[in-house]
């Protein structure tokens, strides 16, 4: 081993955010001897997704597969300091059990009943609620337009850079490394990623490599040769505060992407916009929360009319532009030493204890042993045929 050259490690993950750690964490939970090494270039996580998310964790999705991510995924987050607090440190995320609200419009109607119905079956609790039950719980809120609400108790929000620092601070007392570099190289043979190429120009190599790049992940892909259609998509979120009080309320969601929930004595969230210019571009438009979002927050409760914004940040979604789905598996036509568990389009946070879990499963027994994840792999792609969740509004 020259200078220029890290020892081997079993497993080399890139990406040291949430999804990254949690990978890691699953795998040392597995096996404590493994050697783990966690490529991270932005160790305070600046421009990490993950420290800039709005906490949201739901159960509503279409996909079975996204259900059971957060079925898992939501008692971990729950359970989470009894698990993850280390000798010296407690791992609080400040859980709130608010639940989530689908609003639906009469033309959703339908959609929205059928989306309840999958997810009962996989034994989620779901409330349906008419507009005048919704009125009597929610004073506030106008629901001429509305034509029924999907109310599920048990979710609810934690805060997101706990979460992260709470999964970093465990992995490291299990043992795993996190280096601060950035993989700029990759060098492979025609069945096996052998090694990365690391910023200060060292050279990493390990038996499996992990691409948890988030945002990041479609150009990290790049270096191994794979194709991976995963963009960085620009995402404001808000936080704001009605001029006259209003009632607490849960994660209100809407189908034409409005979002929010109580924080404080106001609301955080904000209402996306899928075709906002991809690109790592963390710039805040300033005018964007009076021009669209607080219109759209006003129309639903019109007490929000006077409400002003107190801070604008900005962050990415790792969008998968394939089918807003994530890719979790080897790359299934390349190498097979190399996985990817990237492309979450805004659901990430929540799902990256189930998806640690699963990259896990997949490098230490070579098949899924909880979750069954195997129609999110990269197959899909390969085979140009898109699986799409319809839950993500
Ligand atoms: C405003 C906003 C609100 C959101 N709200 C929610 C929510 O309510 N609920 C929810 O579940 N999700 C939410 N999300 C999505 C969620 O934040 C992401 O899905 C999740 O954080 C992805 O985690 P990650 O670890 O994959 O990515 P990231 O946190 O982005 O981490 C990727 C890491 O890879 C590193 N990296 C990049 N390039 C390289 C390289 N070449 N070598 C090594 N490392 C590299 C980066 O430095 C970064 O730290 C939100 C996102 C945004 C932007």
């Amino acid at each position: 081993m020259n200078a220029s050259e890290l020892s081997r490690f079993d497993v080399a993950i890139i990406g040291g955010a949430l999804m990254g750690s949690s990978v890691a964490y699953h795998l040392l939970l597995a096996n404590p001897h493994l050697s783990i090494a966690i490529i991270e270039p932005d160790p305070d996580y600046q421009f990490a997704s993950s420290a800039r998310a709005s906490g949201g964790c739901r159960v509503q999705f279409t996909c079975p597969e996204n259900i059971a991510m957060s079925l898992y995924s939501i008692d971990f987050i729950k359970n989470f300091d009894s698990v993850m607090r280390t000798v010296s440190q407690p791992a609080d995320v400040g859980w709130v059990e608010g639940g989530y609200r689908l609003l639906a419009q009469h033309e959703h109607i339908a959609t929205l009943e059928r989306n309840v119905r999958l997810q009962r079956e996989q034994g989620c609790v779901v409330e349906l609620l008419s507009p005048s039950e919704l009125k009597s719980r929610f004073p506030s809120m106008n629901v001429s337009d509305l034509g029924v609400g999907a109310f599920t108790p048990h979710d609810g929000w934690c805060n997101p850079i706990h979460l992260l620092w709470g999964f970093r601070r465990k992995v490291v007392d299990m043992g795993a490394s996190y280096i601060a570099a950035k993989a700029v190289a990759a060098n492979s043979d025609r069945t096996k990623v052998q090694s990365i190429v690391l910023s200060d120009g060292r050279v990493l190599r390990a038996d499996a490599f992990v691409n948890a790049a988030g945002a990041w992940a479609g150009e990290v892909a790049a270096l191994f040769g794979m194709p991976l259609p995963i963009r960085p998509m620009p995402r404001l979120e808000h936080y704001f505060t009605p001029a006259s009080p209003m009632e607490k309320v849960p994660y209100i969601k809407e189908f034409s992407r409005l979002a929010f929930r109580s924080e404080g004595t106001g609301f955080s969230g904000g209402l996306v916009d899928g075709n906002a210019p991809r690109g790592f571009n963390f710039e805040v438009d300033h005018g964007y929360f009076d021009r669209v979002v607080k219109p759209a927050a006003a129309h639903r409760f019109p007490v929000l009319q006077t409400a002003s914004c107190e801070r604008t940040w900005s962050g990415l979604y790792e969008q998968n532009e394939f089918d807003g789905n994530p890719v979790i598996g080897v790359w299934s036509n390349g190498v097979q030493n190399l996985y990817t568990v990237a492309g979450f389009s805004g659901h990430g946070m929540m799902h990256a204890p189930a998806a640690g879990r699963a990259i896990s499963e997949l490098i230490l027994h070579g098949v899924y042993q909880s979750i069954d994840l195997s129609k999110l792999g990269y197959q899909r792609i390969h085979a140009c045929i898109p699986y799409s969740e319809l839950g993500i509004v």
